[in-house]
């Protein structure tokens, strides 16, 4: 039974299925640890706390919904990495592929999960006149080399937030509860922003939205296990959730 409440769980990156036609075009021979490093592992699981979850069904080494589609206005599109990846995030070649093909990645799965997304989002706002938007991530316990801050001491949790759908107080309740409960905390560091799709980006204030980017090393080893860390976690995740719903 699904809970009732204007949230929307959105897991873009936790899947590692890559579709066998695919398969033929990563030319990297680093595919494994590519998957292992750039997955949000255990994520659908971590931030499923019986709101309504869009979860990304592909891995995002095909396609990566969370970034721009278009690529001149994707930033980590300059280095490879925008909506469809060509790079590994070592920046060596992850893929080689035609324009007309990435075309039809971004069709096939990045149209289809906003358009889905876009839905629901809708539904949310007929119904409850609001929606908030969890944004739930996880990240490499190191800078991998393809990211902007390579400062080696990342916090246990970072908060993404955006100016204008970001409830100031949701980003502070996030802050200091992550903090009480013994996490170190950082905004937008090593990771900023969050998602909202695009018919509503920066143009309707009842879509409301925060990230939560969880280091992974409070949760899995990197044989990719999990730890005794994962179910204190997990609801701690949830009662964090559940305080959203109240500062909305
Ligand atoms: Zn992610």
């Amino acid at each position: 039974m699904k809970r009732k409440s204007p949230i929307i769980i959105n897991v873009p990156h936790s899947a590692t299925y890559i579709p066998p036609h695919e398969k033929k075009y990563y030319t990297t021979s680093n595919f494994k640890h590519e998957l292992n490093v750039m997955t949000d592992h255990y994520c659908d699981d971590l931030y499923d706390t019986g709101d309504k979850m869009i979860r990304f069904p592909i891995s995002r080494l095909v396609c990566d919904p969370e970034r721009f589609r278009d690529d001149s206005e994707e930033i980590m599109a300059s280095i490879g990495m925008g909506a469809i990846y060509t790079s590994c995030s070592d920046g060596s070649e992850l893929k080689a592929i035609s324009l007309k093909h990435k075309e039809r990645l971004l069709s096939r799965y990045y149209d289809r999960y906003h358009n889905r997304f876009e839905r629901e989002v809708e539904k949310k706002l007929r119904k409850y006149g609001k929606c908030l938007i969890v944004d739930g991530h996880s990240f490499y316990d190191e800078p991998l080399p393809y990211e902007f801050d390579q400062n080696q001491n990342r916090p246990d949790i970072c908060i993404g937030t955006d100016e204008y759908h970001t409830p100031e107080r949701a980003e502070e309740m996030l802050c200091n509860y992550f903090r009480e409960r013994g996490y170190s905390v950082e905004l937008n560091r090593p990771f900023a922003g969050c998602i909202v799709p695009i018919k509503y980006y920066h143009s309707d204030r009842r879509v409301k939205s925060v990230m939560i980017e969880i280091n992974r090393k409070i949760y899995m080893d990197h044989s990719l296990a999990k730890t005794c860390g994962y179910m204190r976690i997990k609801q701690d995740v949830a009662i964090a959730v559940r305080l959203l719903e109240k500062c909305i």
